[in-house]
């Protein structure tokens, strides 16, 4: 018998390691581990709503691979494996690598485990295939446009692979439900699983033909379509980049490629980017890592004003409203919230980093560890520090005012030109409306 084990790579399409196992003419049980809560700095992580989100994805999942003869195996630890299976008969251990620390004691423990299986690791979580950079990972250039200009100048990106034929019956589990494993179930903005992102590529990039004026819609906050909306999708594996890729060139083909089919491809390079850089440093990827074990009464104040949507700022406590309510924020929010959290409030990057991770349903520790180190200005590329203005931002993002009003009812009793300077009110004005008072100044007051 052979295993594949799924680890942020909950489909079947384009799945390099269920590709190769079925090529061994043997019975394949898959496994996968789910996360167990744990708390961090008052948070659970992962969320209700991201368990929720990763569970649906491997419902679906389990269901598909039964269809196939392949038994879906969920458990919380490792070492529950040997009394689920018999690991002498397990001849190989299909997989895909991931960065991350957590990842390699898992793949560490996994391997002491099965000491007489071989494991056969391949790669699918980025669009480009390691071995296909015109560099070695380690050489991976430290600033994303000389990244970008040495992969343009020879790209090659894999066609997703097909499922074959095989398959002999394996044995069949069956799920243990979302609250047995320690969380409540949640609803979801959007269905995670396979076959709802796949319809959503193809809405994106064909049906609705949204994706040929991305650059110019993709800030927006109010529209869900403003946005592709795959980074869930791509977080938790039910779809592949690079499945995203060829569906991008169909749409090039048929609608004639522009600036908005060409930024697609650039933001999924940022993407692929910050993978590398990450595989490259290693452990120093998350350096400075500068949370103290307990924050002083003051800092303490200023994470809870953010986490409760209560700075008196408009854009950020609209993007952090959606946040913890819903799990998603549009990258536009995220980088106001970013840059609020470090650079006005003066919070270690690296808490606000601990924070995206316990909500954010497109949670990636590459993308959220790179993306706040870049706003933080620490790490690759420290250019200049990242200082929005969150009041300019909110007027040139959301001249209408839709978004916040959406979050923050009470704004509306205000004339829509006031709306993101509620901080220059008066307190008692402030109060009448029900708005809370700016936690701090402006950085340039
Ligand atoms: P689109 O704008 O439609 O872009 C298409 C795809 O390109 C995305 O799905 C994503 O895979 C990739 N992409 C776009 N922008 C970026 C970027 N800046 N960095 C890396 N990849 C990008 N993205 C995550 O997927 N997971 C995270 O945990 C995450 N944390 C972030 C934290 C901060 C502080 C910031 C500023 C950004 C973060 N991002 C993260 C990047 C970005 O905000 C999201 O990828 C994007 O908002 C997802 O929405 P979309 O799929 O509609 O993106």
């Amino acid at each position: 018998m052979n295993l594949v084990w799924f680890r942020n790579d909950y489909r079947l399409d384009d799945h390099p390691a269920l590709y190769a196992a079925m090529q061994a003419s043997q019975p394949i049980t898959a496994i996968t581990f789910f996360p167990k809560p744990i708390n961090l700095y008052g948070l659970q992580h992962p969320s209700n709503t991201r368990a929720q989100a990763i569970y649906t994805a491997i419902e679906s999942l389990h269901q598909r691979l039964e269809q196939i003869g392949v038994g879906l195996l969920l458990l919380q630890d490792i070492n529950e494996l040997p009394s689920n299976i018999d690991l002498s008969i397990v001849e190989s251990v299909f997989y895909h690598t991931l960065p991350g620390t957590r990842e390699a004691v898992e793949e560490q423990t996994l391997k002491a485990l099965l000491a007489n299986s071989s494991f056969k690791a391949t790669e699918s979580y980025t669009l480009l295939h390691p071995k296909d950079l015109p560099f070695i990972v380690q050489e991976t250039p430290k600033v994303f446009t000389a990244f970008r200009k040495k992969i343009e100048k020879q790209t090659i990106v894999r066609p997703p692979l097909m499922l074959t034929n095989h398959i002999q019956q394996g044995p069949l589990y069956s799920l243990p439900s979302l609250k047995s494993l320690g969380f409540e179930s949640s609803p979801l903005i959007t269905p995670t699983d396979e076959l709802s992102a796949l319809k959503r590529l193809e809405y994106y990039c064909i049906t609705s033909r949204h994706v040929l004026s991305y650059k110019e819609t993709r800030n927006g906050m109010a529209n869900w379509d403003d946005s592709s909306k795959l980074s869930m999708y791509l977080s938790i594996g039910s779809l592949s980049p690079r499945r995203i890729y060829e569906v991008l060139k169909q749409a090039e083909a048929k609608y004639g490629a522009n600036e908005s089919t060409y930024w697609l491809w650039f933001e999924l390079l940022w993407r692929d980017f910050f993978y590398f850089t990450h595989v490259k440093e290693g452990d120093a990827f998350f350096s400075p890592w500068d949370i103290p074990k307990r924050l002083n009464s003051r800092d303490q104040q200023l994470f809870d004003a953010i986490l409760n949507a209560e700075t008196g700022y408009p854009l950020i406590d609209a993007n952090m409203k959606e946040l913890t309510q819903t799990g998603w924020m549009s990258n536009r929010g995220r980088q106001n919230v970013a840059s609020f959290f470090t650079h006005y409030c003066n919070l270690p990057w690296a808490l606000g980093s601990l924070m995206f991770e316990s909500f954010l349903l497109d949670y990636n520790v590459s993308s959220n560890t790179g993306n706040w180190r870049y706003v933080a200005g620490v790490g690759n590329d420290p250019r200049d520090n990242r200082i929005f203005n969150v009041v300019k931002q909110g007027n040139q993002y959301d001249s209408s005012t839709e978004y916040i009003t959406k979050w923050l009812p009470q704004l509306e009793k205000l004339p829509q030109h006031a709306r993101y300077h509620v901080h220059q009110l008066s307190k008692v004005e402030r109060s009448k409306i029900g708005y809370p008072d700016p936690i701090v100044g402006l950085p340039w007051q």
